[in-house]
């Protein structure tokens, strides 16, 4: 889907203006701001003005509607409350907006989607979406943890596995793929991920027949 950018200057308040350690996980939050208007296109601008001098930043925010980014994959961002920890100098921060309790569910899948897109470019597994709770213990993303919005945890990680899987093979495999399919060699589903050893033999032995 598309992610409409807006992405921060230097030398704010609200960037740490150090890249990322390495990019291992990914972070879901909610915004926790249920203004009306508080939706995913406000909180770029917010954090385009420097957050109002908070150390606050993260890298995406996503609504019912839209996705909008803020800061590149590669930077850090104030988000996860562990100071310089994995939190903040390892992963990939989404915020969900909580400002629309009815498109509550719509953008929990439209951030299952970024988070799948996020995870298969950076060769991730669906073990490395974490809570902010995770972190720092902060009761965050509030509305999945507890489910009283209508979508738990659970089923947004469910979400999340049902978007890779969805991934379409690249351009480069994409004869041999079908041919796969079509011999019943393997199934038409992430093409991503690694196999096992017994399941390339398998493949092999399949492919004989
Ligand atoms: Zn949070």
């Amino acid at each position: 889907m598309k992610i409409n950018r807006k992405i921060c200057k230097a030398g704010l308040k609200n960037n740490p203006n150090k890249p990322l350690r390495g990019i291992e996980y990914v972070t879901i939050h909610t915004t926790g701001n249920t203004a009306k208007d508080a939706n995913a296109k406000m909180h770029a601008d917010y954090q385009f003005g420097g957050s109002g001098t908070r150390e606050a930043s993260w890298h995406y925010t996503v609504d019912a509607d839209e996705i909008w980014q803020s800061f590149e994959d590669t930077s850090a961002c104030w988000h996860a409350g562990d100071g310089n920890g994995n939190g903040n100098f390892e992963s990939i921060a989404i915020e969900i907006c909580d400002n629309d309790k009815a498109g509550f569910a719509l953008a929990c899948g439209n951030a299952a989607e970024l988070a799948a897109e996020l995870l298969l470019r950076y060769e991730l597994d669906i073990s490395r979406v974490k809570q902010h709770f995770a972190w720092s213990g902060k009761d965050c993303p509030r509305e999945l943890r507890s489910g009283v919005w209508g979508v738990t945890w659970a089923e947004f990680l469910e979400e999340v596995k049902n978007n890779m899987a969805k991934d379409k093979p690249s351009e480069w495999a994409k004869e041999a793929w079908e041919w796969g399919v079509s011999k019943g060699i393997i199934a038409d589903d992430n093409p991503k991920l690694n196999i096992t050893k017994e399941q390339a033999i398998t493949m092999l032995y399949k492919s004989r027949q």
